[in-house]
């Protein structure tokens, strides 16, 4: 979605010489790479040539085919909007990268078709989403936020924002209240759409269930500050560097079990504590 700053309803900040600062363009990764590990905000967002990443992981290709496949059955006519379209669409958009091998990638299509089948067989025939795979974007005084989200459903006049997931773990009410990306779509959906949204919700294709949080206007706004007090943290620290300051302490490593999985733990120093993962490390259980 275009974004055109002058036409906001918040004023924009003002700097030193009465020109206006620069808001801080960003998404929900891009503000969770910061909070996770300011030196994976670096390497992913400052740093160019960005350095080299680790191979490509078996778990993304597979949430991204199963999100494809998704978006694929609501472009169909609401006629051939039936689970049997699935593996058809499925099977044009699979994404091979990341897995052992054609045995694993079968184990894994598999699963996937059948995650697809059931959760499509219980969604109610005829309900158009409001968006599928629908960037919405806002700003404040601080930042101009663009993010896709999954799925907006209209439901009683309201915005419904939905994020499919397909990792092992399933996931409670607490995943969908703490999750910043999923309030930020719901304040950014009820501008777009003009109306109330406060409801969100994760939908774990592997289990079948759904995590729900309702959101009030004060949750959502906390979330915004939130979000606005890591932008000018980020923005604090890219002044920094641009004014001589030594990059790697203004972007500080934040080591963890995060690191298994981070796409620069090959390049990073302090990534080498925690244990090396296979590409395919994620999707293993599937084979069990
Ligand atoms: S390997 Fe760990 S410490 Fe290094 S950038 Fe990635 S998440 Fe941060």
């Amino acid at each position: 979605m275009a974004f055109t700053r002058s036409r906001g309803p918040v004023p924009e900040q003002l700097g030193f010489d009465g020109m206006p600062e620069r808001l801080f363009v960003c998404t929900p990764s891009k503000l969770g790479a910061y909070v996770d590990c300011p030196r994976r905000y670096r390497f992913s967002y400052v740093d160019r040539p960005t350095p080299p990443k680790g191979p490509p992981w078996a778990h993304n290709s597979l949430g991204a085919s199963v999100h494809t496949a998704l978006k694929n059955w609501y472009a169909l006519q609401l006629d051939r909007r039936v689970p049997g379209s699935l593996p058809t669409l499925l099977k044009a958009t699979w994404v091979r990268e990341g897995y052992r091998d054609v045995d694993q990638e079968r184990v894994a299509y598999r699963a996937a078709q059948g995650w697809l089948e059931s959760y499509a067989a219980a969604l109610e025939p005829g309900d158009e989403p409001l968006g599928v795979e629908r960037v919405v974007a806002t700003k404040t005084s601080v930042l101009a936020f663009n993010g896709r989200a999954d799925r907006i459903d209209g439901r009683d006049g309201e915005a419904v924002i939905v994020d499919y997931k397909t990792g092992r773990s399933g996931l409670d009410a607490d995943d969908a209240r703490g999750s910043q990306a999923l309030a930020l779509y719901a304040w950014a959906a009820e501008r777009v759409f003009r109306r109330p949204c406060h409801r969100v919700e994760l939908h774990h294709l592997p289990s079948g269930t759904v995590a729900a949080h309702e959101h009030t206007a004060e949750s959502l706004a906390r979330q915004v500050k939130r979000a606005e007090e890591t932008a000018q943290d980020i923005m604090a620290a890219e002044r920094a560097v641009a004014g001589g300051a030594d990059a790697d302490t203004e972007f500080p490593v934040n080591p963890g079990s995060l690191c298994s999985w981070c796409d620069f733990r090959k390049v990073c120093p302090a990534g080498q504590e925690a244990p090396a993962r296979e590409p395919w490390a994620a999707v293993e259980h599937l084979s069990s």
